[in-house]
């Protein structure tokens, strides 16, 4: 055996493990009806090989009329009974396949919910994200497609033994003959195979491109850059070029595949030359009747076809369980940032950059240079600089999206990667830029599923949205977006980001985060938001980051980012007053705004 199938092999108990450990739990009927199906069809090629050998010795001797019928009447009921029983079994197990199906895309999507946000952004988790789902599905059958394989095989190893004690009972020498046909046909469909999976990978990122462009760019919240910026054209083009791509892989699967598959019918050719030819002499000679001839035939052609789907069933069960174990590797992908144990306590915190520094994975530039900062519990701070400063990537960090590549972050002095993860980051309620609604109700956009009605609606009071909210007929249960229903909304952008505030008031957590939320609000609603918004948080931790200094003034201290360190540091009016300073520049060119 060679090193690819030893290596195969060792994916082979871990993918059966989780298919059968969770799929088995979960719907154990699907393996009882297997089990039933399996011997129904095990037993099957058997009335015709047992029954019709003493048909024909009957028809070509004796001729009893009584006993022909009988033979008959067993031969064509048996075989009516068993084909009705497996077509029963069949169409019973048909809807485990949409089950099983289901229960496993659900569990890759749970899994990728709950992966580190730092994955997300990650190409090699993107890859392996995507290999699970085609390999969970399209490639492998699924749970579903192994299971089969798994009960054929049974059911083939069954059929051989059978099949082999009828035909060494007369003529031995067959089971030679068909012996080199199937080991000649098992290396080829080996080779084939290597073709395969070869291919596989080859199209995996081409079927991330054609899943990007069917699924995600078809969303209509695109429409509108599509038609203003007229990419209906580029996205064509690559569409073609993706395809073309796509051909060029199937075609190169296909030529190389193309002399396997002549020699393997070359061989089959042979090997029933040789057994007609065999079988035929012991009936010259008389030492078979032609009964056992007919028999021998059939059963030879049988075991032919069983070893040869025996050990087909072997080398599909391994190349998809090679595919499935992509799954397996995805629901352990190993996690981007390590987790602590430690329990956060209640109430409000304080917060401490030591000497934090930041590139992102796989770049060198410095996005964050050696921040020190202390936000004591409570505080309000102001986030202000340019476009690029740096000032996402700090909420970045504090929110454990990623973790600093120098420094600490300390939460009431303990380094935050201490804490247990969930419970940290349950601390922060952070609004960003480019946050993201879904498209179910505006109630559920807030509240998620545990709604408390009478904090809904008072937050939907104060982003002042009930104004829009009264209008509509179902009122908070309308739909956002188009997607599922064609009374949903489509909020502008300003009423979007009141909804993603409301969302985070909602959340009720010490620490709150407005990053630009309102960057397509005006500077004056802008400031009414936030002076609303700070009323409401009232003495909860909040950051405001803005390239604008709406918030400011509200504030107890400000951070001016520049070039990836906090340029200027203190309250509204110290920075104010620093004579040429960065904040004083910025708010005497915006002061119109807040006088
Ligand atoms: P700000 O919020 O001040 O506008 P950001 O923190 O978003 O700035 O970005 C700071 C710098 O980091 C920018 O130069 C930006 O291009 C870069 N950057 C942001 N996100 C990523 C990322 N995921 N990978 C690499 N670089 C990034």
């Amino acid at each position: 055996m060679d090193e690819k199938n030893i290596k195969t092999i060792h994916k082979l108990l871990p993918v059966i493990r989780v298919m059968f450990s969770t799929a088995g739990r979960r719907y154990p009927r699907f393996f009882v009806l297997e089990t039933l199906k399996t011997l129904v069809q095990a037993a099957q090629p058997f009335v015709g090989i047992l029954i019709t050998p003493l048909l024909v010795d009957e028809l070509c001797g004796p001729r009893n009329i009584r006993t022909l019928a009988a033979y008959a009447a067993i031969l064509i009921v048996g075989e009516y009974i068993l084909t009705l029983l497996s077509e029963r079994f069949s169409m019973m197990l048909q809807k485990y396949q949409e089950r099983l199906d289901n229960y496993f895309t659900m569990q890759i999507s749970r899994h990728s919910m709950g992966l580190d946000f730092q994955l997300t952004e990650d190409k090699a988790a993107l890859d392996q994200l995507e290999k699970a789902r085609t390999g969970m599905t399209w490639y492998s059958g699924g749970a579903y497609g192994i299971a089969e394989q798994i009960f054929m095989f049974l059911g083939n190893i069954f059929k051989v033994a059978g099949f082999v004690t009828i035909i060494t009972m007369h003529a031995p020498f067959l089971l030679i003959v068909i012996l080199i046909y199937v080991a000649l046909s098992g290396v080829v469909t080996s080779r084939l195979n290597k073709v395969e999976l070869e291919s596989y990978g080859r199209l995996s990122k081409v079927n991330r491109l054609f899943g990007y462009f069917g699924w995600e760019i078809v969303d209509f919240r695109f429409g509108k850059d599509i038609r203003l910026y007229d990419a209906r054209r580029m996205l064509v083009n690559k569409w073609k070029d993706y395809t073309a791509e796509s051909i060029a892989g199937w075609k190169w699967q296909a030529d190389r595949s193309y002399p396997y598959n002549l020699f393997l019918a070359g061989t089959e050719m042979l090997g029933a030359l040789t057994t007609y030819g065999y079988v035929g002499i012991l009936v010259i000679r008389k030492v078979l009747s032609i009964g056992t001839f007919t028999q021998m035939i059939s059963t030879a052609m049988a075991l032919n076809a069983t070893l040869g789907g025996l050990v087909w069933n072997i080398q599909e069960l391994m190349k998809r369980c090679n595919y499935a174990y992509e799954y397996v590797l995805f629901m352990n992908y190993p996690e981007a940032i390590p987790k602590g144990t430690a329990h956060v306590e209640k109430g409000e915190h304080r917060i401490e950059f030591r000497n934090v520094t930041f590139a992102y994975p796989g770049t060198d530039t410095r996005v964050l240079d050696g921040i020190n900062i202390t936000i004591e519990p409570g505080e309000h701070l102001s986030i202000v600089g340019l476009n690029g400063a740096g000032k996402t990537t700090f909420i970045k960090l504090l929110c454990r999206l990623y973790d600093p590549t120098d420094g600490e972050i300390l939460l009431d002095g303990r380094n935050i990667k201490e804490y247990d993860y969930k419970e940290y980051m349950a601390q922060f309620a952070p609004v960003f830029q480019d946050f993201k609604l879904f498209g179910f109700t505006i109630r559920e956009n807030i509240a998620f599923e545990d709604t408390d009605q009478s904090r809904v609606d008072e937050l939907i009071k104060l982003v002042e949205l009930d104004g829009m909210a009264g209008k509509l007929e179902k009122g908070l249960d309308t739909r956002i977006f188009k997607i599922f229903e064609e009374d949903g909304i489509e909020p502008s952008g300003g009423e979007q980001q009141k909804l993603a505030i409301a969302r985070a008031l909602y959340k009720n957590t010490p620490v709150i985060i407005l990053d630009e939320p309102t960057a397509a609000l005006d500077p004056v609603a802008e400031y009414e938001i936030y002076r609303q918004f700070h009323t409401l948080v009232g003495d909860k931790t909040a950051f405001y980051i803005s390239h604008r200094l709406s918030s400011c003034r509200f504030c107890d201290r400000i951070a001016v980012f520049a070039d990836g360190k906090i340029a200027e540091y203190g309250s509204h009016d110290e920075l104010a007053g620093i004579p040429g300073g960065i904040y004083a520049k910025m708010f005497e060119a915006q002061a119109q705004y807040y006088k």
